[in-house]
């Protein structure tokens, strides 16, 4: 059967993953509060909706319980990334990819289960750091 995603919290981050995913020609379900990003990804997503991911009921109601993979992408608001995580843990979904804000973030993400935890400001920060050393290196 085809895996299905979800990703939740179209800002920069949540929304270039939306975009890769639907390129590749995946399966996912889009979903934000804000109605000007999910009328953004209405034409790339295969669904998006309107809904507050800390609102338990409706994750169940959009079915979120037969997602394979979910990518929590709410950055600022941690108390809402925090709660959004537990909800979708205690539906028992089989990956959870979640976006941490700093490291008290990543601990609590941690200890209730999230699987990956990213910092994509700060993994691509030291990517880039390297790749301009071995630019440097080529250079001398
Ligand atoms: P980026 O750097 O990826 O642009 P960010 O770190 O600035 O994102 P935010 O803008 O705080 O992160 O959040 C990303 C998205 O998550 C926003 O589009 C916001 O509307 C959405 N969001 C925040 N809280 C919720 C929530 N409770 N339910 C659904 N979406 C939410």
């Amino acid at each position: 059967m085809k895996k299905s995603y979800a990703v939740i919290g179209l800002g920069r981050f949540g929304g270039s993953i939306c975009k890769e995913l639907s390129r590749e020609g995946k399966e996912v379900l889009a979903l934000d509060s804000d109605e000007d990003k999910v009328n953004e990804f209405k034409e790339i997503a295969s669904d998006a909706v309107i809904a507050d991911a800390t609102d338990e009921a409706a994750l169940k109601e959009l079915g979120f319980r037969n997602i394979d993979h979910v990518i929590v992408a709410i950055g600022d608001n941690i108390h809402a990334s925090i709660l959004t995580t537990l909800i979708l843990k205690e539906l028992g979904i089989k990956r959870l990819t979640v976006k941490a804000q700093n490291d008290y973030h990543e601990k609590v993400l941690n200890k209730i289960g999230a699987d990956e935890i990213v910092h994509p400001e700060r993994d691509m920060g030291k990517r880039i750091a390297h790749s301009i050393i071995s630019s440097n290196v080529l250079d001398y």
